[in-house]
């Protein structure tokens, strides 16, 4: 009965459908939790939540603690073209906690079944992109990026059929399901699905709902211009977001709007990469042919997004409003490139401006991306260099990433340029000081692929200690752990990785 219940419609004049999750049934295993979400967002006991079933089968879909679970209806641009409805096809929320804190948390689980939103999808996740979206979630929120996170990771023996390089080769893989929090799931494509079908007033409700619920501490409720106002906040968070992705080399793999949350959190994990030898041209989704969300176009990708969302919201705006808000969005450029040079200010230790912090910043990239540098511990190994080092050009052995941009015939006179530049800082600054603030931003482990790919095949036989170790890694990625350098995860990446894509398939 499940069919019928969930059965796959388009859906007019709402914002969610009841619908309930299809549980897990068969060899149900609770095979990692964050402690971090867990204790601090949701106040549950780790012990209490490791030790017990009644946890694993409330993350599983099997125990529902209200009787009202919903999906969201949303639309989205999908590579640039509308996709018309799509919304939750295989997600559920679960209800909202408030922690004793005082911060709200929505709980939803993916992968969880058949929803009217399903489409021709069957409304499960694999355990591969499961583990993937999990670890993710938890480790940009560490490195300090605004995210949704991730409660837990529950697999079965219940059978999935992918394609997972989309060449024919069909396997059966394990249904799982990630527990997640956002403080809201709204996206763009919240909007614009609403817009598209004229649905004005039910636009207005859900804008004034958004603002209420989230944006309160900047605008009141009620306020004649407060779409406006709005819309110049997530423009300024969203251009905060991909800074953030940028500076840390992390590309998204599939920024369609529906994947543009309106707090400008990152949400969906699905095809993203972490850069390794840097390449701005890197495309982490192997069904990204053409490139559309490579790293260096996001940037660009969030401005046509957040010019669709200015779309969405036309329909509630007077004509002076948008007039506002289009100059709003005339200011991306600036607001942006600015944001990223304060980025790599801070990445390279640079204190105060300088008229030529871009070029010292853009030439150093380039030449990474000459001589294939690894993006993380490029940053990571510069952190470590004392200004007598930088003066007679010498480079420790065992800084492996400035060793390949060495052999650049221009690494030396950067070295200078950086030195000089660096002098500037004195007297008030110090090797030790400018170290510590470096190695603060300047993460020595992020989630790279061939990391979780490891993790993926050892989980896959049964075996999910690598998640475990992988977690305990990347909730601490500004601080160099033993049992990660055991690991390898801030060595180079071993060659059998180079060929590593991602599929969408998930
Ligand atoms: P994504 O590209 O991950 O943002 O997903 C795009 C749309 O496809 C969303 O509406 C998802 O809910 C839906 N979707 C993805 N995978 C499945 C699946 N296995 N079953 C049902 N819907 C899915
Ligand atoms: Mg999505
Ligand atoms: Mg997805």
């Amino acid at each position: 009965d499940n069919e019928l219940r969930n059965n796959v419609r388009s859906v007019k004049r709402v914002l969610f459908s009841k619908v309930k999750p299809t549980p897990l049934k068969d060899n149900i295993k609770l095979a990692a939790v964050s402690r971090d979400s867990l204790e601090n967002c949701l106040d549950i006991d780790f012990r209490d939540a490791i030790n017990s079933e009644t946890f694993m089968f409330f993350a599983s879909g099997n125990t529902l603690l209200q009787n009202t679970t919903l999906s969201h209806r949303y639309g989205g641009h999908q590579f640039g073209t509308w996709a018309g409805q799509l919304g939750d096809g295989r997600a559920h929320l679960l209800g909202e906690y408030q922690n004793k804190h005082g911060e709200r948390w929505e709980l939803q689980l993916k992968g969880s079944g058949r929803t009217p939103y399903s489409r021709s999808g069957d409304g499960r996740a694999v355990l591969r992109s499961s583990i993937r979206e999990f670890l993710c979630s938890e480790a940009m929120h560490h490195l300090g990026v605004p995210t949704s996170r991730a409660v837990s990771l529950v697999v079965s023996d219940d059978p999935v059929i992918r394609d997972p390089f989309y060449n024919g080769n069909v396997i059966q893989e394990k249904a799982a399901i990630v527990l997640r929090l956002a403080q809201s799931w709204f996206r763009f494509g919240s909007l614009e699905v609403l817009a598209e079908n004229n649905e004005v007033d039910l636009l207005a409700e859900l804008l004034d709902f958004v603002i209420e619920h989230h944006f309160s501490f900047a605008i009141e409720p009620g306020v004649p211009n407060r779409y406006l106002q709005l819309y110049s906040l997530v423009l300024n968070q969203t251009v905060r977001m991909v800074t953030k992705w940028m500076s840390l080399g992390f590309a998204h793999g599939v920024c369609n709007t529906d994947n543009f949350s309106l707090l400008s959190i990152t949400i969906d994990y699905g095809p993203f990469g972490f850069v390794d030898s840097y390449d701005p041209e890197f495309v982490p989704n192997l069904s990204d042919d053409d490139g559309v969300y490579s790293l260096e176009k996001q940037p660009s990708v969030a401005f046509m997004n957040l010019k669709r969302l200015l779309d969405a919201m036309a329909p509630v705006m007077t004509q002076s409003q948008l007039n506002d808000a289009k100059n709003v969005l005339n200011s991306f450029d600036t607001l942006y490139q600015n944001s990223l040079l304060d980025e790599f200010r801070n990445k390279l230790g640079l204190k105060g401006q300088n008229d030529d912090d871009y070029v010292l910043i853009a030439s150093l990239l380039h030449l990474m991306n000459q001589t294939k540098a690894d993006f993380t511990m490029t940053f990571r190994q510069l952190s470590h260099l004392r200004l007598q080092n930088m003066k007679d050009a010498i480079v420790p052995k065992h800084f492996w990433a400035l060793q390949d941009l060495r052999m650049h015939k221009y690494f030396r006179p950067w070295l200078s340029a950086y030195y000089e530049r660096l002098r500037k800082n004195v007297p008030e600054d110090t090797d030790h000081n400018r170290t510590a603030r470096m190695l603060a931003v300047n993460p020595r482990y992020v989630l790279r692929n061939w990391m979780a790919e490891s993790a993926i095949r050892k989980a896959e036989k049964g075996d999910f200690s690598d998640i475990w170790r992988l977690l305990m890694t990347l909730q601490r990625p500004y601080n160099e752990q033993v049992s990660a350098e055991v690991s390898g995860y801030a060595s180079r990446p071993p060659d059998w990785t180079k060929a590593l894509r991602v599929s969408c398939s998930s």
